[in-house]
Protein backbone atom coordinates (compact mmCIF):
# COMPACT_ATOMS: atom_id res chain seq x y z
CA UNK A 1 0.00 0.00 0.00
CA UNK A 2 1.24 3.38 -0.68
CA UNK A 3 1.63 6.42 1.88
CA UNK A 4 -0.72 9.73 2.17
CA UNK A 5 0.18 11.81 -0.76
CA UNK A 6 -1.39 14.81 -2.17
CA UNK A 7 -3.07 12.68 -4.69
CA UNK A 8 -4.54 10.44 -2.01
CA UNK A 9 -5.94 13.55 -0.93
CA UNK A 10 -7.24 14.91 -4.18
CA UNK A 11 -9.23 11.52 -4.61
CA UNK A 12 -10.86 12.31 -1.32
CA UNK A 13 -11.91 15.40 -2.23
CA UNK A 14 -9.68 16.98 0.43
CA UNK A 15 -7.69 19.24 -1.93
CA UNK A 16 -9.26 20.84 -4.94
CA UNK A 17 -7.97 19.95 -8.09
CA UNK A 18 -10.23 19.94 -11.58
CA UNK A 19 -11.47 17.15 -11.63
CA UNK A 20 -12.15 16.03 -15.12
CA UNK A 21 -13.13 12.09 -14.32
CA UNK A 22 -14.73 9.81 -11.21
CA UNK A 23 -15.56 6.91 -10.58
CA UNK A 24 -15.79 3.90 -7.75
CA UNK A 25 -12.04 3.33 -8.77
CA UNK A 26 -10.27 6.17 -10.70
CA UNK A 27 -9.70 9.40 -10.57
CA UNK A 28 -8.49 11.91 -13.53
CA UNK A 29 -7.70 15.63 -12.88
CA UNK A 30 -5.45 18.22 -14.68
CA UNK A 31 -2.28 18.36 -13.58
CA UNK A 32 -1.17 21.69 -11.89
CA UNK A 33 1.80 22.25 -14.14
CA UNK A 34 0.57 21.61 -17.37
CA UNK A 35 3.28 20.45 -19.90
CA UNK A 36 0.81 20.29 -23.21
CA UNK A 37 -2.43 22.31 -24.00
CA UNK A 38 -3.45 18.76 -22.37
CA UNK A 39 -2.20 17.42 -19.32
CA UNK A 40 -4.41 15.27 -17.26
CA UNK A 41 -3.47 12.88 -14.30
CA UNK A 42 -5.51 9.56 -14.07
CA UNK A 43 -5.28 7.76 -10.57
CA UNK A 44 -6.31 4.79 -8.80
CA UNK A 45 -8.23 5.97 -5.52
CA UNK A 46 -6.23 3.37 -3.82
CA UNK A 47 -2.78 4.72 -3.07
CA UNK A 48 -0.33 2.11 -4.96
CA UNK A 49 2.71 4.24 -4.75
CA UNK A 50 3.85 3.14 -8.70
CA UNK A 51 3.82 0.63 -11.65
CA UNK A 52 6.46 -1.48 -9.66
CA UNK A 53 4.65 -1.72 -6.47
CA UNK A 54 1.36 -3.35 -8.20
CA UNK A 55 0.40 -6.97 -7.57
CA UNK A 56 -0.62 -9.06 -10.14
CA UNK A 57 -4.48 -9.04 -8.50
CA UNK A 58 -4.07 -5.00 -9.09
CA UNK A 59 -4.76 -6.43 -12.69
CA UNK A 60 -8.22 -5.21 -12.92
CA UNK A 61 -7.63 -2.21 -11.72
CA UNK A 62 -4.74 -1.14 -13.94
CA UNK A 63 -7.07 -2.08 -16.82
CA UNK A 64 -9.19 0.50 -15.74
CA UNK A 65 -7.14 3.45 -15.41
CA UNK A 66 -6.13 2.89 -18.93
CA UNK A 67 -9.20 2.56 -20.33
CA UNK A 68 -10.32 6.31 -18.08
CA UNK A 69 -7.49 7.61 -19.71
CA UNK A 70 -8.75 6.43 -23.25
CA UNK A 71 -12.51 7.72 -22.38
CA UNK A 72 -10.86 11.28 -20.87
CA UNK A 73 -8.65 11.25 -24.19
CA UNK A 74 -11.92 10.61 -26.23
CA UNK A 75 -13.99 13.29 -24.21
CA UNK A 76 -11.29 16.09 -24.90
CA UNK A 77 -11.18 15.09 -28.74
CA UNK A 78 -7.79 14.18 -28.75
CA UNK A 79 -8.59 10.82 -30.45
CA UNK A 80 -8.66 12.45 -33.71
CA UNK A 81 -5.23 14.40 -33.21
CA UNK A 82 -3.44 11.58 -31.06
CA UNK A 83 -1.74 11.86 -27.57
CA UNK A 84 0.49 10.03 -25.30
CA UNK A 85 0.03 8.19 -22.28
CA UNK A 86 2.90 7.96 -19.48
CA UNK A 87 4.11 6.56 -16.37
CA UNK A 88 6.95 7.44 -14.71
CA UNK A 89 8.84 5.10 -12.19
CA UNK A 90 10.96 6.15 -9.58
CA UNK A 91 13.94 8.37 -9.93
CA UNK A 92 15.50 8.09 -13.39
CA UNK A 93 11.81 7.65 -14.52
CA UNK A 94 10.89 11.46 -13.07
CA UNK A 95 8.58 9.99 -10.47
CA UNK A 96 8.08 12.86 -7.78
CA UNK A 97 4.43 11.88 -6.21
CA UNK A 98 4.27 8.49 -4.99
CA UNK A 99 0.78 7.26 -5.84
CA UNK A 100 0.34 6.07 -9.21
CA UNK A 101 -0.60 7.91 -11.71
CA UNK A 102 -0.89 7.62 -16.13
CA UNK A 103 0.21 11.19 -17.44
CA UNK A 104 -2.19 11.94 -20.81
CA UNK A 105 -0.81 14.66 -22.82
CA UNK A 106 -1.95 16.34 -25.68
CA UNK A 107 -3.01 18.87 -28.46
CA UNK A 108 0.56 19.53 -29.41
CA UNK A 109 3.03 17.41 -31.49
CA UNK A 110 5.10 14.84 -28.83
CA UNK A 111 8.55 14.28 -29.82
CA UNK A 112 10.57 11.10 -29.34
CA UNK A 113 12.42 9.80 -27.46
CA UNK A 114 11.41 12.16 -24.09
CA UNK A 115 14.28 13.93 -22.97
P1 LIG B 1 5.45 12.64 -11.78
O1 LIG B 1 6.64 13.55 -11.94
O2 LIG B 1 5.40 12.02 -10.40
O3 LIG B 1 5.30 11.63 -12.88
O4 LIG B 1 4.18 13.57 -11.95
C1 LIG B 1 3.64 14.32 -10.92
C2 LIG B 1 2.76 15.38 -11.58
O5 LIG B 1 1.90 15.89 -10.58
C3 LIG B 1 3.53 16.57 -12.15
O6 LIG B 1 3.24 16.70 -13.54
C4 LIG B 1 3.02 17.74 -11.33
O7 LIG B 1 2.88 18.94 -12.09
C5 LIG B 1 1.68 17.26 -10.81
N1 LIG B 1 1.28 17.80 -9.52
C6 LIG B 1 2.05 17.90 -8.40
N2 LIG B 1 1.35 18.41 -7.38
C7 LIG B 1 0.09 18.62 -7.87
C8 LIG B 1 -1.11 19.13 -7.27
O8 LIG B 1 -1.16 19.49 -6.09
N3 LIG B 1 -2.22 19.20 -8.04
C9 LIG B 1 -2.19 18.80 -9.36
N4 LIG B 1 -3.33 18.92 -10.05
N5 LIG B 1 -1.08 18.31 -9.96
C10 LIG B 1 0.04 18.22 -9.21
Amino acid sequence: MGEETIFSKIAKGEIPATIVHEDDEVVAFRDISPKAPVHILVIPRRAIARIDAAAPGDAGLLGRLLLAARDVARREGLDKTGYRLVINNGADGGETVPHLHVHLLGGRAMGWPPG
